[in-house]
């Protein structure tokens, strides 16, 4: 997930919250987590069955991020293997850093080869990136005023090439928090009238279950025939898909990106069939960065 949006929003909030909405690990899970963690010295028994969180910060080398050094070491990836990595100020990490993400985004692995050392280790991880719009950080906000040139937004936007932004499910947009409102609840902490994260948690537990016994797996394991055999796509959601391909020049891999996200869609409101209506929801979170790609 890529969070854009304004400093103040809460992107950051919203990153840590997100691994309590995850279902609970399953024992083989815990235990991989626990092992990588071991490898570095990071395994405490009381975080045993807890998903990771690792939050990097951008100026952390692309060694310490997806690993290795000489043996070979897990980086913070792997470090959030079954958890969740958060990456704030997304475009700040260093260009290596970023395109050395793609491969584990895509296998759920990370290969490190050196001369004389290689290792592999797992990295399947739920990525949460934020960033700003732009270096200034008030593009589009409804009350304070870009400083930047467009030149200077599209550079800031740039530095995230197409390719990995295409590995990334959903792309939203986070907007500022009016005043009025952070002053009408309690110490400042915002709350959303609704939901706690418990409630939430339950809705996602029930889809990925949904999930594990149509295909015995998670919809981002989906791929090629499998992808075609679980979709169940209505016939107007299919037109609907090949039009908005068509239309926004996806890539095949975007496509199918866009496909997984609405059988989750799906999953969530317990429908078996894919209607045009999740087609449409998963468009929504593509590509809400407008300059440069
Ligand atoms: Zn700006």
């Amino acid at each position: 997930m890529l969070l854009v949006g304004p400093p103040g929003a809460g992107k950051s909030m919203l990153a840590q919250r997100f691994a309590s909405l995850l279902p609970a690990m399953t024992a083989d899970e815990a235990l991989a987590s626990a092992a990588v963690a071991s490898l570095v010295g990071r395994f405490y028994p009381a975080r045993y069955g807890v998903r990771p969180f690792a939050a990097p910060h951008h100026t952390a080398s692309a060694v310490a991020l997806v690993g290795g050094g000489s043996p070979p070491k897990p980086g913070e990836i792997s470090l959030a293997h079954h958890g969740v990595l958060f990456l704030d100020e997304f475009p700040e990490f260093s260009r290596a850093s970023l395109e050395a993400l793609r491969e584990p985004l895509e296998t759920g692995l990370i290969r490190i080869a050196r001369a004389a050392h290689q290792a592999e280790f797992p990295a399947q991880f739920q990525l949460i990136a934020a960033m700003n719009p732009c270096p200034c950080g008030f593009l589009g906000h409804p009350t304070k005023a870009c400083r930047d040139t467009p030149d200077q937004v599209s550079r800031y936007q740039g530095k995230l090439s197409g390719p990995l932004l295409d590995r990334i499910d959903l792309h939203i947009n986070v907007q500022a928090v009016p005043p009025e409102q952070l002053l009408n609840t309690k110490s400042g902490e915002q709350h959303d009238q609704g939901e706690d994260s418990h409630v939430i948690q339950q809705r996602v537990e029930a889809a990925h279950q949904l999930a594990m016994s149509r295909q015995g797996s998670a919809n981002n394991l989906l791929i090629g025939e499998l992808l075609n055999t679980h979709m169940q796509l209505a016939h107007d959601a299919k037109a609907f898909v090949q039009q908005a391909a068509t239309k926004l020049q996806w890539s095949a891999r975007r496509m199918h990106r866009v496909m997984r996200v609405a059988r989750t869609i799906a999953d969530l409101e317990h429908s078996p069939q894919v209607a045009s209506v999740h087609v449409a929801e998963a468009v929504q979170y593509q590509r809400v960065l407008g300059v440069g790609h």
